[in-house]
């Protein structure tokens, strides 16, 4: 009877949110158990801890650093133990990994790339052999750039075009006083081996990942084409602070200098290496 009575007042104080009057009134034979908890809500290992959410893969975390989380209450008190919070069903197990090795989230690169200006059309999915992009769009112009040749590049490398390009604004404005107008693209999706070469590596170009930039056109002058130019010019330092740049925002970088197959485009592109490594030449 004292067990019982035990029973009843730790119900009638874990069970007062969820029913306070009949755990009152309840009459003192019918001591309620704790109701049994559905299958799917029960962790896959027995301990009462609260779980903690799985560990980020190291190859998933941005390379920006996040604000260390805010400490957790260290010292949780004693009593009462608490349930296991209920994991919703799509962040469990199988589930949370999928979610975190999905398709890049292009909806929201997408949102970005209009803000910054982007005008561009969505894709079909490209497929040709080991070559192609799931979900590439064709860009047609940035923010008062024109791009006549448009570029079909899957978003995050579209996205960091147009990051790059308002610094190519910025860099025209401060070598040349005037303002870029347009940028020509040479080569942006196309199914091929690394330097046109069938026995080389894929090109970042054969999945719509990479960019070849030709020229600039400036308001009022001619346009100023990849390659070697005299030292000294503001147009050399345009090329020189434009190409700089490019490193900020491309994971690969190549021109003229880096080998024959760059001597008179910019070749940027998005290629993941191990580590981050970036190749800015
Ligand atoms: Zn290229």
């Amino acid at each position: 009877m004292l067990l019982a009575a035990l029973l009843l007042g730790m119900a009638a104080t874990s069970g007062a949110r969820a029913e306070p009057a009949r755990a009152a009134g309840a009459p003192a034979a019918a001591t309620p158990l704790p109701p049994e908890r559905p299958d799917e809500l029960k962790p896959a290992a027995p301990s009462p801890e609260v779980p903690l959410p799985p560990e980020r893969p190291a190859e998933l975390k941005p390379s920006v650093p996040e604000p260390a989380p805010a400490a957790e209450a260290p010292t949780l008190p004693p009593a009462p133990p608490p349930l296991p919070p209920a994991r919703p069903a799509e962040l469990s197990g199988d589930a949370a990994l999928a979610l975190k090795v999905a398709a890049p989230d292009d909806g929201a690169c997408r949102v970005r790339l209009k803000r910054l200006g982007g005008a561009f059309e969505p894709l079909p999915r490209l497929e040709s052999g080991q070559c192609g992009a799931a979900s590439p769009l064709r860009l047609t112009a940035l923010e008062g750039i024109a791009l006549p040749q448009s570029a079909t590049l899957v978003c995050g490398a579209a996205e960091a075009l147009a990051r790059w390009a308002t610094e190519v604004q910025a860099v025209a404005e401060a070598e040349l006083g005037s303002p870029l107008k347009a940028i020509a693209i040479g080569t942006s999706y196309e199914c091929r081996g690394q330097n046109h070469d069938p026995d080389a590596k894929l090109s970042e170009h054969a999945y719509a990942n990479g960019i070849d930039v030709m020229s600039f056109t400036i308001e009022g002058r001619a346009p100023i084409t990849v390659g070697p130019l005299p030292n000294g010019t503001a147009e050399a330092r345009f090329l020189a602070g434009v190409r700089t740049r490019a490193c900020g925002f491309f994971r690969t970088v190549l021109g003229p200098g880096s080998d024959a197959a760059h001597a008179n485009h910019l070749h940027l592109d998005e290629r993941e290496r191990s580590a981050g490594h970036r190749l800015c030449q």
